[in-house]
């Protein structure tokens, strides 16, 4: 090809692409590479910001299948804050309980619905994962956004500032550079492919099938069931509109050319009750993984959700770590300085987000493990679990623990009674607000003068919140707001009511104290004031 023919036919390309951009951006911005959850996440923490970003996703239209259905309150708390979840808790089915079955009965139950202590989400909820993308890709394109289908990540070249990325359509490919670059394109990630970074971990020997549709059985719609058996591992949940997804585990090498039929096999001889999948159902099949990428960036360029990490899907964890991965990310991105120092930002956030990952991982493997025990390491099982569910040891530790709440990254730094450094700020009502809904993007001190005999010094905690929003401010690279918890009457719009001071109890905090929260809801520093108020 002759050289004024390739640079006719490069121009058409960049053309085209250009004419699908969600924002103009020739060069600089950030490039989301993938259109999943963790993608679109990402893109509209950005897109929110009015901060220039393209997403590019190499099918042609949104996958039409779903592979995750349980939505943690962690996930959707970071959900909520990027204005997704209202709409994904109206459509989902909450799940009430969990109950565990072995040798064909049950040996435990968790109840979910009540027991999450510092969350307004009070169940997981259950929603094929084709249906949170639909809504997260409506959010995003009424915010202004537009996803690139067919277009594809094709290499990847780093400079101090920028990354050169070919991107690829059916009708060529071209170089465009960017300031950023997300690698949020799965499993297989040609993003974590291109960095070099290594994918760590091993593939689990069995093979799972599901299936989703309607199903003839008594059991709960609103819950979940895992049967435990000598022949594998059977998990019903309810889906809404009254379907269900049944999920097994396949001996190594079994023969997949009837997937229903083999979900149904598996039904009958895993659970002790009538499960009769009715009608068409939709069927796949996986191999599962657990594995977490050595590195989360290299310069400027990063991975998140399944780029960066796969888990089992016992526990369904990986799109909701995906997820909260992307909204960590969104606000660094948004307040990173485009040229070298920004990257130290994103040092910070894939030092945290490994950390998570790789206990996520661990969790995910110990749940898995636990559902394939044989022999005598299965009664041991099973008697160690009856025990835990009747001491209700099983049900304080174990939803806290899906559920993400107490997961917290690596920090120094002394804290104010359990708000340290590091751990997500409990979300708790205060009158007639919930405390997160005070973080609407931007960073927030709050300012705690909560005992009633500390209202006369109002004032002095407010001017030191005041103080500490503008240091801080310049610190996070992010506008912080602040908000006053007191028991005296609001007098201010931030100020949030703790009549009875029970908030303040809940926390560990006994007198006037400043605590920093980042925009994803993690304390970033908190402080007692008792020394500036001389008490
Ligand atoms: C059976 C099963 C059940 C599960 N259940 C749960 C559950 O209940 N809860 C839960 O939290 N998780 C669950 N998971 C995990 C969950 O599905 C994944 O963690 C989630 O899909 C990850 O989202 P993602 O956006 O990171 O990646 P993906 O959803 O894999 O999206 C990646 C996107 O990148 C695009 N792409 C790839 N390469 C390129 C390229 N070069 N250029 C452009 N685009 C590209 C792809 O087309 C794709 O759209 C389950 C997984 C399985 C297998």
């Amino acid at each position: 090809m002759r050289q004024s023919e390739r640079s006719i036919r490069r121009n058409r390309v960049i053309e085209e692409l250009c004419g699908r951009l969600c924002v103009s951006i020739k060069s600089g911005g950030t490039l989301v590479v993938g259109a999943g959850p963790t993608g679109l996440t990402v893109a509209t923490e950005l897109i929110r910001r009015e901060r220039p970003v393209r997403i590019i996703d190499r099918g042609e239209r949104p996958h039409p299948h779903s592979r995750a259905i349980v939505l943690w309150p962690r996930g959707l708390e970071a959900l909520r804050r990027c204005g997704a979840a209202e709409e994904i808790v109206e459509r989902a089915l909450p799940l009430k309980a969990g109950n565990y079955y072995t040798g064909g009965r049950r040996v435990a139950r968790l109840v979910f619905s009540g027991g999450l202590a510092g969350t307004r989400y009070q169940a997981p909820l259950s929603l094929p994962q084709r249906d949170t993308e639909e809504v997260l890709r409506r959010h995003f394109e009424q915010l202004g956004g537009k996803i690139e289908y067919g277009v594809s990540m094709r290499s990847l070249r780093q400079e101090a500032e920028k990354v050169h990325v070919g991107l690829g359509t059916t009708s060529g490919t071209a170089d465009e550079e960017f300031s950023w670059v997300v690698g949020c394109d799965g499993a297989h990630s040609g993003t974590r492919e291109q960095l070099g970074v290594e994918f760590e971990g091993q593939a689990y020997q069995e093979t799972f099938a599901l299936s989703d549709g309607e199903c003839e059985t008594p059991l709960a719609h609103n819950e979940a069931h895992y049967f435990m058996s000598p022949h594998g591992v059977l998990v019903v949940v309810g889906l809404p509109g009254g379907l269900y997804r049944v999920f097994v585990s396949l001996r190594p090498g079994t023969d997949q050319s009837d997937l229903n039929g083999l979900v149904q096999e598996a039904a009958q001889q895993r659970c002790p009750v009538p499960l009769r999948l009715v009608g068409e159902q939709q069927s796949g099949s996986f191999q599962v993984n657990r594995r977490v990428a050595k590195r989360f960036h290299e310069g400027r360029v990063m991975l998140a959700g399944d780029a960066a990490h796969v888990h089992s899907p016992a526990g369904g964890q990986g799109m909701n770590t995906g997820i909260e991965d992307a909204q960590s990310l969104g606000w660094r991105l948004a307040s990173a300085d485009p040229g070298t120092a920004g990257v130290a930002g994103v040092r910070a956030w894939a030092a945290e987000r490994r950390h998570v990952a790789q206990q996520v991982v661990a969790d995910t493997d110990r749940q898995t493990q636990m559902w394939m025990l044989k022999g005598w390491r299965r009664r041991a099982r099973d008697g160690a679990l009856g025990i835990a569910a009747r001491t209700g040891l099983l049900n304080r530790v174990l939803p806290p623990r899906l559920a993400q709440l107490a997961l917290a990254y690596p920090s120094s730094g002394t804290g104010v009674g359990m708000l340290k450094p590091g751990v997500r700020l409990p979300d708790e009502k205060l009158g007639d607000k919930w405390l997160h809904d005070m973080l609407n993007g931007n960073a927030l001190v709050l300012g705690f003068a909560v005992d009633r005999r500390e209202t006369g010094n109002l004032p002095v905690v407010r001017a030191a919140a005041d103080a500490l929003a503008q240091q801080w401010a310049a610190q996070l690279g992010s506008e912080a707001d602040v908000a006053i918890v007191h028991s005296g009457a609001p007098d201010m719009p931030g100020d949030l009511l703790d009549e009875t001071g029970q908030v303040h109890r809940r926390f560990g905090i006994t007198g006037p104290a400043l605590v920093v929260v980042r925009p994803d809801a993690i304390v970033a520093h908190a402080e007692r004031l008792t020394d500036d108020i001389g008490r």
